[in-house]
């Protein structure tokens, strides 16, 4: 397997594999969506709350925030020595005590909250948890740790994961009648047309719709895949880098592989 960044943009990512099946190009986006830890609020204790929001909501929408995760520093809470229990190594805590003027609303955000450790933090400040009407006033704590997503949704690290085959776009120039069909036709600019000639350009951008293939008269134009490689687009939370997601993410199923040819050769 080989991994070449194409294009790289904040929280989004476009990565080539090569050298592997469909089956295993699957097994990869599903690991990145089920299976990388990050850390998400799992448990609130409400201790003031006056606002027209019920406390489970308020804790619901906690525990969407995307926090910025430090794999290096936390445990799952299953692998750690407390067994579970909570302590410093599996578990941070969050505080946030607001209280709006005697006359004016008051916007509760992400921002809001403190953190026990600085790198623990939410990945956007700006978003809103609650409205607090005047004289409204919430006090709470939050215990974040690390999951997975599929345990739940809210400890998923990408928000978006998908993969195509690599276009491989051909044009046979004895049978091309320089019409400039295709390129009219192409929404994806691959087509163009200079000095009476067809040629190709960012054919990675290339969307396979065939629009091309169905305007061509002459059958001049071909588009076919490459099998063994697969163009990936991975959107971050803000939770992980997306180095890190499609790093940890390979390393976790290099070891789900080990660990079943390990099995299967005991057997
Ligand atoms: S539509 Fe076909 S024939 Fe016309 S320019 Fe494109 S490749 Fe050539
Ligand atoms: S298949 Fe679609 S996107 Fe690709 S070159 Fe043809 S028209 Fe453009
Ligand atoms: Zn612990």
């Amino acid at each position: 397997m080989e991994i070449t960044i194409i294009h790289k943009q904040d929280n989004i990512v476009h990565f080539l594999v090569e050298r592997i099946d469909v089956a295993f190009a699957n097994a990869l986006r599903r690991t990145m969506l089920t299976r990388l830890p990050s850390m998400a609020i799992d448990e609130v204790l409400v201790l003031e709350n006056t606002s027209v929001m019920y406390d489970e909501m308020l804790a619901h929408r906690l525990g969407l925030i995307p926090l910025v995760t430090d794999l290096e520093s936390y445990n799952l809470p299953e692998e750690c020595d407390c067994e579970g229990k909570g302590c410093s190594l599996c578990q941070c805590t969050l505080t946030l005590e607001e209280t709006a003027g005697d006359d004016e609303d008051r916007i509760v955000n992400a921002s809001n909250l403190t953190s026990q450790d600085p790198k623990i933090v939410p990945a956007s400040g700006d978003i809103p948890l609650v409205k607090l009407a005047p004289g409204q006033r919430l006090i709470i704590e939050a215990y974040a740790r690390l999951g997975r997503g599929m345990e739940n949704a809210k400890f998923q690290s990408v928000s978006t994961v998908s993969y195509k085959y690599v276009p491989i776009v051909e044009v046979n120039k004895e049978k091309c009648n320089q019409c400039g069909d295709c390129v009219d036709m192409c929404s994806k600019n691959i087509l163009r047309i200079e000095d009476d000639t067809i040629s190709t350009q960012n054919t990675l951008d290339c969307s396979l719709c065939e629009a091309c293939v169905d305007v061509c008269e002459p059958g001049a134009i071909t588009i076919d895949t490459k099998k063994d490689s697969f163009l990936f687009k991975v959107e971050s939370t803000g939770a992980l880098t997306p180095e890190e997601i499609v790093e940890k993410s390979s390393e976790i199923l290099k070891e789900r592989i080990r660990l079943a040819l390990d099995y299967a050769n005991s057997l």
